[in-house]
């Protein structure tokens, strides 16, 4: 009972009796006995949907109460603000709750006042490095999927980290919430923490294999699930949908291996699940299509609404953050019936669902350059968001087979098998390159042996048999910081002094791989060399000696003549296509480097996930590559030289993509011509906005001209040319109202302070309350619409 835990907050057990939790969970119950309550750090190893969260809440809370701050972590931002949500019902109680996302670099002071702070590894890495105050008050953190520290990207970040929180207060208490692995022992040595480790679930799940006509379970038992014609998914879905006489309708959760797979799957599975639908929900559905389709205006998101109409959805990374919201909401009340899914759903957002189809267990990677099986971890994972406790009898995984020796395999390889163990991944290079650096320069470790003494804290040290392969590696990448002037290194007294440099320090702080440090430092040096050049050229001034000493230094290839390159790009938009009017002709805005220049820059860093060239891509291109080369920041590598050839491509691939969102062409044109969703064009602009902002500091650092920087962050993160700056930086206004606005002669914010108000409103297509926000958010003191009178207001939206 939630009212004999020790250590509680008065009221909170109140608080649970009431949203009808009475008793612990068995996990949970163990939790408290190994002292959750009580500042004990735990591991807890239970399957998805047993109950992790209210373990990490008893914990914050009576940390709390003991005159303490909790600091709660989590893979993914998406998931930060759905779990700020579930804490702030204990404000209630006097508690308070903040959440860390946005930029890297920034101390968030804010968040002293806060008792229970959530944010992602990646923006605690950042507040550690950016010395945030209240860091050192932390007295409970909990770790969130922690089996997550396997993860080849992020996980590093995660390990580093808690080491690093661990360091600073030694006293701390981990509460490390993890899916069933097969290792949690380790993890739990690694935290000096006890064990939870249980498979207990508060609802039965049956998991097994369909093949032919049936699912066989796991106990032997069957199910049929007839095909007559169909294939198998929508016959399992449409199974689950007739449910049976006990428990009525059951939606389903199908996975499948890719974006692409997910909508197509989506839109054939509608016609199953329209079937089921009534009268009032098809109103429902409707509704909410209509909302989805009011979000943007895209081909996903006409596709979505497409769906949704007949109660099937999907769900991807590539989506709208709003998208994904509606499509969660909207299967968690039961309203659509069926979500298609790749698997980021199944990490974290809280969606159960009676039936969950593992359609495809295979996953197309690169590195491996083929199908490659996905970890039991991961198919254990979407099997566990089967069964809604209160709601379904019980929840039913299944694979999909197509011969009888698949379905052996899968028994085999999914069904009995138990989950992988975790293993460190920080001894990848990219990894150690980040994480050595910022050790040192945030004062962590000041020596070689200070810094060995670190990793010797970290998950990886308690893993490995071979204690030097780490050193050996370490030392490999102090060469490379030092090479790069990120840090000096001096001996003394049989040790190395370690040093972080300014430049080092500046990386540190911003949250860049020093790797892309590197390559902007480069592109800057390149664009500041060839800029000199120039206009010693067109200045005539070049004496014959200084050509001499110019032409010592390897000449960059590309190099023209400021006239020649403004000329070239003139005609430098290569997409015959196009007709005008789209805003798609490049301005010749003279300054240098040129936008494309440096979003090209920032997209060839190790920090900017690659677009993949795809059929086609390699030969269009390398077109565009030799077209623009004046503008590009670096040598162009040759194109027998074939991997870093097609990196530069898919760099410039992104960096068009970047250039063309800043030359406002339209978001549905744009994920067309690059074959990306909205979301991924988010994800680029905010990276490249990171970016560049990195590059501006390093630029003022280092002494070149961060002017033309400056400007090329501003339009890529506002997606306007030049003009619409001051207007688009207005809140609520952004680049299709900015447009709109300037069209109707309103072209900055002052003028839109004096503006005459009907032709505020009919620039904004009549819409009364956005264009008082946007009065009101530009400092107008009279922002009220109600004085314009309805027929004025829709003159313009009519025309
Ligand atoms: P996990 O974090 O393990 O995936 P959650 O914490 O999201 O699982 O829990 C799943 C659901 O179970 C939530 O809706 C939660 O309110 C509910 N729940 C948790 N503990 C109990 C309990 N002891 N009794 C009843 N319901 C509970």
């Amino acid at each position: 009972n939630p009212a004999d835990v020790p250590g509680l907050p008065e009221g909170v057990a109140d608080r649970l009796l009431s949203e009808g939790i009475e008793e612990l969970y068995p996990p949970q119950a163990e939790a408290v006995d190994a002292g959750v309550t009580t500042g004990e750090s735990v591991v807890a190893s239970v399957p998805t949907a047993s109950g992790k969260t209210l373990v990490a809440e008893l914990a914050m809370l009576s940390a709390v109460k003991r005159g303490g701050k909790a600091l709660y972590i989590v893979p993914l931002r998406a998931l930060a603000s759905e779990k700020k949500s579930e804490f702030e019902r204990w404000e209630e109680l006097g508690f308070t709750v903040g959440v860390s996302t946005g930029n890297y670099e920034s101390s968030g002071e804010w968040l002293a006042s806060r008792d229970i702070i959530v944010a992602t590894s990646e923006k605690v890495d950042s507040l550690v490095r950016n010395d945030a105050p209240w860091i050192d008050q932390l007295t409970c953190v909990v770790a969130d999927e922690v089996h997550l520290v396997d993860d080849r990207n992020r996980g590093p970040t995660l390990e580093v980290t808690l080491a690093k929180l661990r360091r600073i207060n030694p006293g701390l208490q981990v509460v490390a919430l993890s899916a069933t692995v097969g290792n949690a022992d380790e993890i739990a040595a690694w935290l000096d923490a006890a064990l939870v480790d249980s498979d207990w679930r508060p609802i039965d799940l049956r998991t097994g294999v369909h093949y032919g006509n049936a699912i066989t379970f796991a106990d032997g038992s069957q199910r049929e699930v007839k095909v007559e014609g169909k294939r198998q998914t929508p016959a399992l879905v449409d199974d689950a949908l007739a449910g049976d006489a006990d428990h009525g309708q059951g939606s389903s959760l199908v996975f499948v291996n890719s974006r692409r797979n997910a909508e197509a799957a989506a839109k054939r599975l509608g016609d199953v699940t329209s079937n089921h639908l009534t009268g009032e929900e098809r109103g429902e559905l409707n509704d909410l299509a209509d909302e989805i389709e009011g979000v943007s205006d895209t081909e996903t998101s006409r596709d979505l609404a497409r769906a949704v109409r007949k109660g099937a959805a999907f769900h991807h990374a590539g989506l709208a953050a709003e998208h994904r919201a509606l499509v969660e909401d909207a299967f968690r009340a039961r309203l659509v019936k069926c979500v298609c899914a790749t698997p980021t759903l199944a990490a974290g957002v809280n969606t159960p669902s009676r039936r969950v189809i593992v359609r495809d267990w295979q996953r197309y990677d690169g590195e491996f350059g083929g199908m490659k099986p996905l970890d039991v971890l991961e198919v254990h994972q979407m099997m566990g968001r089967a069964g809604r406790p209160g709601l379904d009898p019980y929840g039913e995984a299944v694979l999909l087979a197509k011969d009888y020796d698949t379905r052996d395999e899968l028994f085999e390889r999914y069904v009995w098998a138990e989950p992988e163990a975790v293993r460190s991944k920080l001894a990848a290079e990219p990894a150690l390159r980040t994480h050595l650096l910022a050790t040192i320069a945030s004062g962590f470790a000041h020596t070689r042996s200070g810094l060995l003494d670190f990793l010797d804290r970290t998950l990886y040290a308690t893993q490995t048999d071979d204690p030097d392969y780490l050193a050996g590696k370490a030392d490999t990448v102090l060469d490379y910081l030092e090479r790069n002037d990120f840090l000096t290194r001096e001996r003394e007294d049989g040790d190395v002094r370690l040093k972080a440099t300014g430049l080092g320090h500046t990386v540190s702080r911003l949250y860049l791989d020093p790797m892309s440090a590197a390559e902007i430092v480069d592109g800057l040096a390149w664009a500041d060399e060839n800029e000199r050049e120039m206009r010693r050229r067109l200045d005539g001034s070049a004496s014959t000696a200084e050509a001499a000493g110019a032409s010592e230094r390897e000449e960059p290839s590309g190099f023209r003549t400021a006239s020649e390159m403004v000329a070239d790009t003139d005609s430098g938009d290569g997409d015959g296509d196009e007709g005008e009017g789209d805003g798609e002709a490049y301005e010749s805005d003279r300054t240098y480097p040129t936008p494309l220049g440096l979003y090209h820059l920032v997209s060839r860093t190790p920090d900017m996930y690659e677009l993949y060239l795809k059929s086609g891509d390699r030969e269009r291109y390398t077109e565009e590559c030799y077209e623009r080369e004046a503008e590009l920041l670096g040598r162009t590598p040759s194109e027998y030289s074939d991997t870093q050839f097609e990196s530069w491509l898919s760099a410039l691939k992104t960096a068009r993509l970047l250039e063309d969102w800043a030359n406002e062409v339209d978001e549905d044109r744009i994920t067309d011509r690059y074959g990306v969703g909205p979301g991924d064009i988010r994800g680029k602009v905010e990276t490249a906005t990171w970016l560049l902002g990195a590059t501006e500091r390093i630029a003022g650092d280092r002494g070149f001209d961060a002017v033309a920087v400056r400007e090329a962050k501003k339009r890529v993160e506002h997606g306007v040319r030049d003009e619409l700056l001051d207007l688009a930086g207005v809140r609520n206004v952004g680049r299709k109202r900015a447009r709109r606005l300037y069209e109707a002669g309103i072209e900055t914010r002052a003028d839109l302070r004096e503006a005459d108000k009907p032709v505020v409103l009919g620039a904004l297509r009549g819409r009364r309350k956005t264009a008082e926000s946007i009065l009101e958010n530009v400092g107008r003191q009279d922002p009220s619409m109600d004085d314009v009178a309805a027929d004025e207001s829709t003159r313009e939206a009519v025309d």
